[in-house]
């Protein structure tokens, strides 16, 4: 066994909420053997889940694309996570949710008949990036690393499989940066290791087209309908690393850290002031607390 888990108490798998120190899954369980499996993380503010419903929506996609049954229900899950948040006496959070295809007849890769899927639930204490994070914004780079082949692994399907993303990130705490940008395997810009990626050229707001090969994300739809709704121009393209360089303004998005403004790219330094950026920062928040109420510190 390993050691006792000092960021959380209780987790839930298979149907029971169990102590994390003790939650365990077979050696020969599909998860570990093949990284054969899909996640998905969520925010909670003041101890509410925001956006699950789009969440396990999107889980339900990734099971289906690697034909996976998911043994629960999304309204399961739902009361599922908000439990895992209550038994951990949890505020502001993130949630993992974790399916594995479980333990195979054989330890084959073929061998998927009778599997029954492993589901785990954690949390974890997060109130979002540094204040000063969310203000000035954080160095990334451009990663060498190519975004997986949308037909290989296509990145819209929310994998356990993780290299991909770590081999990006190793590149980036090599080069002194928090995180990295990757660019599909054609040179066009795809998304962060764990976030979609948006700039402003010439007053308009950019994001990689899902043709990129990207996951849609929860948070880029929601930046998306916002910035329609504030009268900005968008454009869904494919973008040449020149142009995320040559912008104005650039930010990360994903719902752990909702909208992380980049200070630089490589050695590209974006100006400070990022107008557009705060406005969507703010109207996010708004959304927030919308949903959910003002409970949170949001
Ligand atoms: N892209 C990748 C590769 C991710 O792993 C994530 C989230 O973890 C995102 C984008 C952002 O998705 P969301 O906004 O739904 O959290």
């Amino acid at each position: 066994g390993g050691a006792e888990p000092q960021f959380t108490k209780w987790a839930w798998l298979n149907g029971r909420l169990v102590p994390a120190a003790r939650a365990a899954v077979p050696v020969f369980d599909r998860g570990l053997l093949f990284g054969d499996g899909i996640y998905e993380t969520v925010r909670t503010y003041g101890g509410k889940v925001f956006r699950a419903r789009s969440h396990l929506a999107r889980l339900a996609a990734s099971a289906a694309r690697i034909e996976l049954r998911l043994p629960y229900p999304p309204r399961a899950l739902e009361a599922v996570m908000a439990r895992v948040v209550a038994a951990n006496r949890l505020s502001d959070a993130r949630v993992r949710l974790v399916v594995t295809r479980g333990v195979g007849a054989s330890p084959d890769l073929g061998a998927i008949a009778r599997t029954r899927p492993t589901v785990l639930v954690y949390a974890t204490p997060y109130a979002g990036p540094a204040e000063a994070d969310r203000l000035n914004g954080v160095r990334a780079i451009l990663a060498r690393t190519a975004r997986n082949h949308r037909r290989a692994l296509d990145p819209a399907i929310k994998s356990l499989n993780l290299l991909n993303s770590f081999l990006a990130k190793r590149e980036a705490a090599r080069a002194g940066a928090r995180d990295a940008v990757l660019l599909n395997p054609d040179g066009f810009v795809a998304e962060g290791t764990a976030s979609n990626v948006f700039f402003v050229r010439r007053g308009t707001l950019c994001t990689p087209a899902l043709e990129a090969g990207i996951l849609e994300g929860i948070t880029r739809g929601i930046v998306l309908d916002l910035a329609r709704r504030l009268g900005f121009r968008v454009r869904e393209g494919l973008f040449r690393p020149a142009a995320l360089l040559a912008a104005e303004e650039a930010f990360l998005t994903a719902s752990t850290i909702e909208l992380l403004p980049l200070a630089a790219l490589g050695a590209r330094r974006y100006p400070a002031s990022r107008p557009v950026t705060r406005v969507l920062q703010s109207a996010y928040r708004v959304t927030v607390l919308d949903e959910l109420g003002s409970r949170s510190r949001a």
